[in-house]
């Protein structure tokens, strides 16, 4: 398996999103694991976000590339999302802190996880994060 920032196959649904997170992948600033994530979120306005891995030398100061894009749209006024693209080497899934990052905005948001072979898996946000905590759970009587 080679790393590069191969497009998907030209007939998947999520052609487009995945596209644009495997563009943002260049971008991934990913010195120390040389993991090179990238992300595209695709909000209901229908913009997207996109968004890259930020890695530090102090490891707790990393972001994900899903976190990158939510928090850029977050602080443009978007709070409501249809899809997220996340492109990897291999397919790796969202973590778990961003899986919570996620569940604040969006309980059912579709989760597209594409890898550098053209392969990629749909998701929604309750396969990934059963039983969640979410805002509602805060209200209090
Ligand atoms: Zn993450």
């Amino acid at each position: 398996m080679t790393d590069s920032n191969s497009p998907p196959a030209a007939n998947q649904p999520w052609k487009d999103l995945l596209t644009q997170a495997f563009s943002a992948r260049a971008y991934s600033y990913s010195p120390y694991s040389k993991y090179k994530v990238g992300a595209a979120l695709l909000t209901k306005s229908g913009k997207v976000y996109t968004g890259c891995n930020i890695e530090n030398v102090g490891y707790s100061a990393t972001v994900c590339a899903e976190r990158t894009a939510i928090f850029k749209a977050i602080s443009e006024g978007e709070t409501e999302f249809e899809a997220i693209a996340v492109a990897t080497e291999n397919g790796g899934l969202p973590c778990g802190i961003c899986r919570q990052v996620i569940r604040e905005f969006a309980s059912e948001l579709t989760i597209i996880v594409g890898d550098i072979e053209g392969r990629y898996q749909v998701f929604t946000l309750s396969d990934l994060l059963p039983y969640s905590f979410g805002p509602e759970d805060l209200i209090s009587s």
